[in-house]
Protein backbone atom coordinates (compact mmCIF):
# COMPACT_ATOMS: atom_id res chain seq x y z
CA UNK A 1 0.00 0.00 0.00
CA UNK A 2 1.64 3.23 -0.90
CA UNK A 3 1.35 5.85 1.36
CA UNK A 4 -1.68 9.09 1.20
CA UNK A 5 -1.19 12.05 1.82
CA UNK A 6 -3.88 13.49 4.13
CA UNK A 7 -4.58 17.52 4.16
CA UNK A 8 -6.62 18.66 6.80
CA UNK A 9 -6.94 22.79 6.02
CA UNK A 10 -7.54 24.68 9.72
CA UNK A 11 -5.77 24.29 13.00
CA UNK A 12 -9.01 25.30 14.95
CA UNK A 13 -10.81 22.80 16.91
CA UNK A 14 -11.97 20.69 14.05
CA UNK A 15 -8.65 20.50 12.34
CA UNK A 16 -6.25 20.21 15.63
CA UNK A 17 -8.35 17.31 16.90
CA UNK A 18 -8.69 15.85 12.91
CA UNK A 19 -4.72 15.44 12.45
CA UNK A 20 -4.03 14.35 15.70
CA UNK A 21 -6.52 11.31 15.63
CA UNK A 22 -5.61 10.71 11.89
CA UNK A 23 -1.79 11.18 12.70
CA UNK A 24 -2.15 8.51 15.51
CA UNK A 25 -4.48 6.25 13.94
CA UNK A 26 -2.16 6.37 10.68
CA UNK A 27 1.23 4.67 10.09
CA UNK A 28 4.27 6.55 9.52
CA UNK A 29 4.39 6.19 5.43
CA UNK A 30 0.73 8.52 5.23
CA UNK A 31 1.24 11.94 5.59
CA UNK A 32 -0.82 14.19 7.68
CA UNK A 33 -0.64 17.76 6.86
CA UNK A 34 -2.34 20.85 8.97
CA UNK A 35 -2.54 24.32 6.99
CA UNK A 36 -3.65 27.42 9.01
CA UNK A 37 -2.39 31.12 7.97
CA UNK A 38 -1.61 31.36 11.22
CA UNK A 39 0.47 29.33 14.35
CA UNK A 40 -1.83 30.87 17.04
CA UNK A 41 -4.41 28.46 17.85
CA UNK A 42 -6.87 29.60 20.18
CA UNK A 43 -9.43 28.34 22.95
CA UNK A 44 -12.05 30.39 22.36
CA UNK A 45 -15.02 29.52 25.13
CA UNK A 46 -11.65 31.07 27.06
CA UNK A 47 -12.51 34.33 25.82
CA UNK A 48 -15.59 35.80 28.15
CA UNK A 49 -12.91 35.20 30.61
CA UNK A 50 -10.22 36.97 28.98
CA UNK A 51 -12.37 39.71 28.87
CA UNK A 52 -12.87 40.51 32.56
CA UNK A 53 -9.35 39.45 33.07
CA UNK A 54 -9.64 35.72 34.33
CA UNK A 55 -7.29 35.19 31.41
CA UNK A 56 -3.86 36.37 29.22
CA UNK A 57 -3.63 35.15 26.11
CA UNK A 58 -0.96 32.84 26.99
CA UNK A 59 -3.34 31.01 28.78
CA UNK A 60 -5.54 30.40 25.97
CA UNK A 61 -3.32 30.25 23.01
CA UNK A 62 -0.68 27.54 22.02
CA UNK A 63 1.13 27.39 18.90
CA UNK A 64 0.68 25.12 16.33
CA UNK A 65 4.20 24.49 16.21
CA UNK A 66 4.17 22.84 19.33
CA UNK A 67 1.26 20.06 19.23
CA UNK A 68 1.55 16.96 20.85
CA UNK A 69 1.96 14.54 17.74
CA UNK A 70 5.27 16.10 16.18
CA UNK A 71 4.68 13.86 13.48
CA UNK A 72 1.96 16.22 12.03
CA UNK A 73 3.47 18.25 9.33
CA UNK A 74 2.70 22.47 10.13
CA UNK A 75 2.55 24.24 6.84
CA UNK A 76 1.84 27.78 8.28
CA UNK A 77 0.04 29.22 4.67
CA UNK A 78 -2.95 31.06 3.53
CA UNK A 79 -5.50 28.56 1.69
CA UNK A 80 -6.30 30.61 -1.64
CA UNK A 81 -8.53 27.81 -3.55
CA UNK A 82 -9.63 24.05 -3.07
CA UNK A 83 -9.79 22.52 -6.73
CA UNK A 84 -11.56 19.22 -5.98
CA UNK A 85 -11.25 18.77 -9.91
CA UNK A 86 -7.74 18.10 -9.50
CA UNK A 87 -7.20 17.30 -5.91
CA UNK A 88 -5.02 20.13 -5.07
CA UNK A 89 -5.08 22.72 -2.60
CA UNK A 90 -3.68 26.18 -3.27
CA UNK A 91 -1.80 27.92 -0.80
CA UNK A 92 -0.20 31.52 -0.40
CA UNK A 93 3.42 29.26 -0.35
CA UNK A 94 2.50 26.51 -2.95
CA UNK A 95 0.09 24.00 -4.03
CA UNK A 96 -0.67 20.82 -2.60
CA UNK A 97 -2.04 17.84 -3.61
CA UNK A 98 -4.19 15.21 -1.15
CA UNK A 99 -5.62 11.81 -1.24
CA UNK A 100 -8.21 12.97 1.43
CA UNK A 101 -9.22 16.28 2.30
CA UNK A 102 -10.67 17.89 5.48
CA UNK A 103 -11.83 21.56 5.47
CA UNK A 104 -11.96 22.50 8.78
CA UNK A 105 -11.73 26.24 7.86
CA UNK A 106 -14.10 27.97 10.05
CA UNK A 107 -15.85 31.43 9.80
CA UNK A 108 -14.84 34.21 8.87
CA UNK A 109 -15.62 37.31 10.70
CA UNK A 110 -16.96 40.46 8.40
CA UNK A 111 -17.61 43.13 10.92
CA UNK A 112 -17.18 45.11 7.70
CA UNK A 113 -21.02 43.47 6.52
CA UNK A 114 -22.71 46.14 9.29
CA UNK A 115 -21.93 49.94 8.52
CA UNK A 116 -20.26 51.49 11.93
CA UNK A 117 -19.91 48.25 13.53
CA UNK A 118 -15.95 48.71 14.04
CA UNK A 119 -16.15 52.14 14.72
CA UNK A 120 -18.77 51.68 17.20
CA UNK A 121 -18.28 48.50 19.22
CA UNK A 122 -15.88 46.14 20.85
CA UNK A 123 -15.98 42.75 18.45
CA UNK A 124 -16.00 40.08 21.84
CA UNK A 125 -15.58 37.38 19.02
CA UNK A 126 -11.57 38.51 18.94
CA UNK A 127 -9.43 38.68 21.93
CA UNK A 128 -8.28 42.09 20.95
CA UNK A 129 -12.31 43.36 21.15
CA UNK A 130 -12.85 41.10 24.72
CA UNK A 131 -10.13 42.66 26.33
CA UNK A 132 -10.78 45.73 25.00
CA UNK A 133 -14.09 45.42 26.17
CA UNK A 134 -12.86 44.54 29.51
CA UNK A 135 -10.96 47.69 30.10
CA UNK A 136 -14.19 49.69 29.20
CA UNK A 137 -16.00 47.93 31.87
CA UNK A 138 -13.35 48.41 34.65
CA UNK A 139 -14.14 51.97 34.09
CA UNK A 140 -18.16 52.77 33.63
CA UNK A 141 -20.40 53.81 36.42
CA UNK A 142 -23.44 54.26 34.27
CA UNK A 143 -25.34 54.69 31.32
CA UNK A 144 -26.26 51.53 28.59
CA UNK A 145 -24.29 48.44 27.87
CA UNK A 146 -25.85 46.72 24.82
CA UNK A 147 -24.84 43.28 23.69
CA UNK A 148 -25.38 43.00 19.97
CA UNK A 149 -26.02 40.24 17.94
CA UNK A 150 -25.23 41.29 14.41
CA UNK A 151 -26.71 38.59 12.28
CA UNK A 152 -27.36 34.99 11.58
CA UNK A 153 -25.35 32.82 11.87
CA UNK A 154 -22.95 33.17 14.19
CA UNK A 155 -20.93 30.41 16.12
CA UNK A 156 -21.55 29.14 19.37
CA UNK A 157 -25.11 30.69 20.36
CA UNK A 158 -24.67 30.46 23.83
CA UNK A 159 -21.95 33.03 23.73
CA UNK A 160 -23.78 36.57 23.70
CA UNK A 161 -26.08 35.10 26.25
CA UNK A 162 -22.64 33.99 28.36
CA UNK A 163 -21.18 37.81 28.31
CA UNK A 164 -24.21 39.46 29.12
CA UNK A 165 -24.67 37.01 32.18
CA UNK A 166 -20.92 37.73 33.14
CA UNK A 167 -20.82 41.43 32.14
CA UNK A 168 -24.05 41.73 34.81
CA UNK A 169 -22.25 39.82 37.70
CA UNK A 170 -19.08 41.91 37.13
CA UNK A 171 -20.80 44.90 37.34
CA UNK A 172 -22.84 43.61 40.05
CA UNK A 173 -19.15 43.44 42.13
CA UNK A 174 -18.40 46.71 40.98
CA UNK A 175 -21.06 48.20 42.70
CA UNK A 176 -22.42 49.37 39.51
CA UNK A 177 -24.89 47.71 38.28
CA UNK A 178 -28.16 49.83 39.69
CA UNK A 179 -27.40 52.64 37.42
CA UNK A 180 -26.37 50.61 34.42
CA UNK A 181 -28.96 49.22 31.93
CA UNK A 182 -27.82 45.93 30.72
CA UNK A 183 -29.72 44.85 27.20
CA UNK A 184 -28.77 42.00 24.54
CA UNK A 185 -30.06 42.62 21.08
CA UNK A 186 -30.47 39.79 19.08
CA UNK A 187 -32.40 39.01 15.73
CA UNK A 188 -33.18 35.69 17.05
CA UNK A 189 -36.56 34.88 18.34
CA UNK A 190 -35.28 32.71 20.93
CA UNK A 191 -32.04 32.70 22.59
CA UNK A 192 -30.50 29.26 21.14
CA UNK A 193 -33.06 29.16 19.07
CA UNK A 194 -32.33 25.64 17.24
CA UNK A 195 -32.83 24.13 20.79
CA UNK A 196 -35.96 24.49 20.97
CA UNK A 197 -38.86 27.33 22.54
CA UNK A 198 -38.47 25.17 26.16
CA UNK A 199 -35.01 26.17 26.32
CA UNK A 200 -34.91 29.32 24.56
CA UNK A 201 -37.76 30.60 26.99
CA UNK A 202 -35.20 29.58 30.49
CA UNK A 203 -32.53 31.48 28.92
CA UNK A 204 -34.76 34.11 29.05
CA UNK A 205 -35.86 33.71 32.41
CA UNK A 206 -32.05 33.66 33.63
CA UNK A 207 -31.79 37.08 31.55
CA UNK A 208 -34.88 38.27 33.33
CA UNK A 209 -33.75 37.24 37.13
CA UNK A 210 -30.38 39.30 36.13
CA UNK A 211 -32.46 42.52 34.72
CA UNK A 212 -31.05 42.01 31.50
CA UNK A 213 -33.35 43.84 29.24
CA UNK A 214 -34.00 40.89 25.36
CA UNK A 215 -34.93 42.47 22.70
CA UNK A 216 -35.60 39.94 19.89
CA UNK A 217 -36.04 39.66 16.36
CA UNK A 218 -33.99 43.21 15.90
CA UNK A 219 -31.97 43.33 12.68
CA UNK A 220 -29.37 45.65 12.93
CA UNK A 221 -28.92 47.86 9.96
CA UNK A 222 -26.41 50.47 11.08
CA UNK A 223 -24.07 51.40 13.78
CA UNK A 224 -24.05 55.10 15.03
CA UNK A 225 -20.89 55.33 16.30
CA UNK A 226 -21.01 58.97 16.66
CA UNK A 227 -24.37 59.10 18.36
CA UNK A 228 -23.36 55.90 20.01
CA UNK A 229 -26.84 54.22 18.72
CA UNK A 230 -27.58 51.01 16.59
CA UNK A 231 -30.03 51.56 13.97
CA UNK A 232 -32.65 48.87 13.56
CA UNK A 233 -35.05 47.59 10.56
CA UNK A 234 -38.13 49.22 11.23
CA UNK A 235 -36.18 52.51 11.91
CA UNK A 236 -36.09 52.20 15.38
CA UNK A 237 -33.02 52.82 17.65
CA UNK A 238 -31.26 51.30 20.40
CA UNK A 239 -29.01 53.53 22.62
CA UNK A 240 -25.56 52.65 24.29
CA UNK A 241 -22.67 53.59 26.02
CA UNK A 242 -20.22 50.52 25.81
CA UNK A 243 -21.56 47.98 22.83
CA UNK A 244 -20.06 44.46 22.83
CA UNK A 245 -20.61 43.12 19.04
CA UNK A 246 -20.85 39.19 17.50
CA UNK A 247 -19.81 40.29 14.11
CA UNK A 248 -21.50 39.49 11.37
CA UNK A 249 -20.35 35.94 9.93
CA UNK A 250 -19.08 34.58 6.34
CA UNK A 251 -18.18 31.56 4.97
CA UNK A 252 -14.13 31.49 3.96
CA UNK A 253 -13.55 32.42 0.97
CA UNK A 254 -11.53 29.47 -0.02
CA UNK A 255 -14.48 27.23 0.69
CA UNK A 256 -16.91 29.93 -0.97
CA UNK A 257 -15.57 30.29 -4.14
CA UNK A 258 -14.92 26.27 -4.36
CA UNK A 259 -17.67 23.57 -5.91
CA UNK A 260 -17.63 22.66 -2.11
CA UNK A 261 -19.97 25.82 -1.33
CA UNK A 262 -23.77 25.74 -1.03
CA UNK A 263 -25.47 29.27 -2.02
CA UNK A 264 -24.68 30.64 0.94
CA UNK A 265 -21.14 29.31 0.87
CA UNK A 266 -20.84 27.14 3.76
CA UNK A 267 -20.72 23.54 2.69
CA UNK A 268 -23.21 21.34 2.49
CA UNK A 269 -21.99 18.08 3.67
CA UNK A 270 -24.08 14.69 4.75
CA UNK A 271 -25.25 15.21 8.40
CA UNK A 272 -24.33 11.86 9.27
CA UNK A 273 -20.48 11.24 7.57
CA UNK A 274 -19.66 15.14 6.91
CA UNK A 275 -18.56 13.78 3.08
CA UNK A 276 -19.01 16.88 0.98
CA UNK A 277 -20.60 15.99 -2.66
CA UNK A 278 -16.71 15.73 -3.69
CA UNK A 279 -14.69 12.40 -3.67
CA UNK A 280 -12.67 12.07 -0.24
CA UNK A 281 -13.47 15.59 0.49
CA UNK A 282 -14.99 16.50 3.94
CA UNK A 283 -15.96 19.67 5.72
CA UNK A 284 -16.35 19.64 9.54
CA UNK A 285 -16.91 22.78 12.00
CA UNK A 286 -17.98 25.55 11.55
CA UNK A 287 -17.63 25.73 7.56
CA UNK A 288 -20.03 23.15 7.46
CA UNK A 289 -23.77 23.22 6.64
CA UNK A 290 -26.00 20.68 7.98
CA UNK A 291 -29.40 20.82 7.58
CA UNK A 292 -31.51 19.31 10.57
CA UNK A 293 -34.79 16.87 10.39
CA UNK A 294 -36.89 20.50 11.23
CA UNK A 295 -35.31 22.54 8.33
CA UNK A 296 -32.79 24.40 10.73
CA UNK A 297 -29.00 24.25 10.53
CA UNK A 298 -26.80 22.77 12.95
CA UNK A 299 -25.48 25.23 15.36
CA UNK A 300 -21.87 26.20 14.49
CA UNK A 301 -19.51 25.09 17.90
CA UNK A 302 -16.79 23.70 18.83
CA UNK A 303 -18.83 20.99 20.48
CA UNK A 304 -19.71 19.54 16.93
CA UNK A 305 -16.52 20.75 15.40
CA UNK A 306 -14.54 18.09 17.81
CA UNK A 307 -17.11 15.71 17.36
CA UNK A 308 -17.22 15.52 13.67
CA UNK A 309 -13.22 15.46 13.45
CA UNK A 310 -13.10 12.34 15.13
CA UNK A 311 -15.81 10.58 13.01
CA UNK A 312 -14.19 12.15 9.51
CA UNK A 313 -10.45 10.87 11.50
CA UNK A 314 -11.99 7.24 12.41
CA UNK A 315 -13.48 6.89 8.60
CA UNK A 316 -10.43 7.80 7.02
CA UNK A 317 -8.32 5.72 8.68
CA UNK A 318 -10.26 2.71 8.00
CA UNK A 319 -10.70 3.96 4.39
CA UNK A 320 -6.72 4.03 4.12
CA UNK A 321 -6.58 0.38 5.99
CA UNK A 322 -9.71 -1.09 3.56
CA UNK A 323 -11.96 -1.63 6.39
CA UNK A 324 -15.75 -0.12 5.61
CA UNK A 325 -15.68 3.35 7.30
CA UNK A 326 -18.74 2.99 9.56
CA UNK A 327 -17.99 5.73 11.93
CA UNK A 328 -21.36 8.00 12.14
CA UNK A 329 -21.92 11.93 14.21
CA UNK A 330 -24.67 11.57 15.91
CA UNK A 331 -25.69 15.13 16.38
CA UNK A 332 -25.40 15.00 20.03
CA UNK A 333 -23.55 18.03 21.78
CA UNK A 334 -23.68 20.01 25.15
CA UNK A 335 -22.46 23.51 25.76
CA UNK A 336 -21.44 25.69 29.25
CA UNK A 337 -23.03 28.68 29.63
CA UNK A 338 -20.88 30.84 32.27
CA UNK A 339 -23.53 32.86 34.70
CA UNK A 340 -20.80 34.38 37.24
CA UNK A 341 -20.03 33.66 40.46
CA UNK A 342 -18.27 30.74 39.48
CA UNK A 343 -21.54 29.10 38.45
CA UNK A 344 -22.32 27.99 34.95
CA UNK A 345 -25.67 26.34 33.33
CA UNK A 346 -25.43 23.38 30.86
CA UNK A 347 -27.00 22.77 28.01
CA UNK A 348 -27.30 18.88 26.50
CA UNK A 349 -29.31 17.03 24.28
CA UNK A 350 -29.53 15.14 20.62
CA UNK A 351 -29.75 17.52 17.62
CA UNK A 352 -30.63 14.83 15.31
CA UNK A 353 -33.85 14.21 17.13
CA UNK A 354 -37.16 14.36 14.96
CA UNK A 355 -39.09 16.21 14.26
CA UNK A 356 -36.64 18.68 16.72
CA UNK A 357 -34.16 18.78 18.28
CA UNK A 358 -34.18 17.45 22.19
CA UNK A 359 -31.98 19.83 24.60
CA UNK A 360 -32.57 20.53 28.15
CA UNK A 361 -31.23 23.06 30.16
CA UNK A 362 -29.60 22.56 33.62
CA UNK A 363 -29.54 25.68 36.15
CA UNK A 364 -26.50 27.23 37.17
CA UNK A 365 -24.51 25.86 39.69
CA UNK A 366 -20.83 25.53 40.52
CA UNK A 367 -20.76 22.21 38.57
CA UNK A 368 -21.07 23.04 35.30
CA UNK A 369 -18.37 25.88 35.86
CA UNK A 370 -15.80 23.50 37.24
CA UNK A 371 -16.76 21.54 34.23
CA UNK A 372 -15.64 23.93 31.48
CA UNK A 373 -12.81 25.13 33.39
CA UNK A 374 -11.45 20.99 33.09
CA UNK A 375 -12.37 21.35 29.77
CA UNK A 376 -10.02 23.89 28.68
CA UNK A 377 -7.25 21.98 30.51
CA UNK A 378 -8.31 19.30 29.25
CA UNK A 379 -7.95 20.63 25.61
CA UNK A 380 -5.06 22.50 25.74
CA UNK A 381 -2.96 19.46 27.47
CA UNK A 382 -4.67 16.99 25.11
CA UNK A 383 -3.50 18.81 22.25
CA UNK A 384 -0.70 20.74 22.74
CA UNK A 385 3.10 19.88 24.28
CA UNK A 386 3.36 21.92 27.51
CA UNK A 387 6.82 21.04 27.36
CA UNK A 388 7.81 22.75 24.25
CA UNK A 389 6.33 25.86 26.06
CA UNK A 390 8.64 25.94 29.37
C1 LIG B 1 -16.27 33.94 22.32
C2 LIG B 1 -16.50 32.54 21.85
C3 LIG B 1 -16.88 31.57 22.75
C4 LIG B 1 -17.13 30.27 22.32
N1 LIG B 1 -17.50 29.33 23.23
C5 LIG B 1 -17.78 28.08 22.82
C6 LIG B 1 -18.18 27.08 23.75
O1 LIG B 1 -18.24 27.32 24.97
N2 LIG B 1 -18.48 25.85 23.28
C7 LIG B 1 -18.40 25.55 21.94
O2 LIG B 1 -18.70 24.42 21.56
N3 LIG B 1 -18.02 26.48 21.04
C8 LIG B 1 -17.70 27.72 21.44
N4 LIG B 1 -17.32 28.66 20.53
C9 LIG B 1 -17.33 28.33 19.09
C10 LIG B 1 -16.08 27.56 18.69
O3 LIG B 1 -14.92 28.29 19.00
C11 LIG B 1 -16.14 27.30 17.18
O4 LIG B 1 -17.39 26.78 16.84
C12 LIG B 1 -15.06 26.30 16.80
O5 LIG B 1 -13.79 26.87 17.03
C13 LIG B 1 -15.21 25.85 15.36
O6 LIG B 1 -14.16 25.00 15.03
P1 LIG B 1 -13.63 24.94 13.53
O7 LIG B 1 -12.52 23.97 13.55
O8 LIG B 1 -14.76 24.72 12.60
O9 LIG B 1 -13.10 26.41 13.22
P2 LIG B 1 -12.02 27.28 14.01
O10 LIG B 1 -11.75 26.72 15.35
O11 LIG B 1 -12.49 28.68 13.92
O12 LIG B 1 -10.71 27.10 13.14
C14 LIG B 1 -10.60 27.59 11.84
C15 LIG B 1 -9.12 27.71 11.52
O13 LIG B 1 -8.97 27.93 10.12
C16 LIG B 1 -7.96 28.90 9.92
N5 LIG B 1 -8.22 29.54 8.63
C17 LIG B 1 -9.34 30.20 8.24
N6 LIG B 1 -9.23 30.59 6.97
C18 LIG B 1 -8.01 30.18 6.54
C19 LIG B 1 -7.32 30.26 5.30
N7 LIG B 1 -7.85 30.86 4.22
N8 LIG B 1 -6.10 29.71 5.21
C20 LIG B 1 -5.53 29.08 6.28
N9 LIG B 1 -6.15 28.96 7.47
C21 LIG B 1 -7.37 29.50 7.60
C22 LIG B 1 -8.09 29.85 11.10
O14 LIG B 1 -6.87 30.53 11.33
C23 LIG B 1 -8.45 28.88 12.23
O15 LIG B 1 -7.29 28.43 12.91
C24 LIG B 1 -17.00 29.96 20.94
C25 LIG B 1 -16.60 30.93 20.03
C26 LIG B 1 -16.34 32.21 20.48
C27 LIG B 1 -15.88 33.25 19.48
Amino acid sequence: MSGKRILVLGGGIGGVACATLLRQGLAPEHRVTLVDRSDAHIFAPAMPWLMLGLRRPAHMVRSLEDLKEPAIEFVRACVEAVDTERRKVVTSTGTLDYDYLVVALGVELAPEKLPGLSEGAFNVYEMDGAAAMGAELREIDSGRVVVLVSSLPFKCPAAPYEYALLIDDYLRKRGVRPRIELEIVTPEKLPMAVAGPALGAEVVRLLRERDIRFTNEAAAEAVDAGAARIRLGGGEEVPYDLLAAVPPHAAPRALSNSALAGPDGWAPVDAATLASESADVFVIGDAAAVRLKNGMMLPKAGVFAHAQAKVVAWNIIKAVKGVPPDSRFTGTGYCFLEAGGSRAAFAKGDFYAEPDPQVRLYRPSIVWHLGKLLFEKWWLLTFFSEKKRK
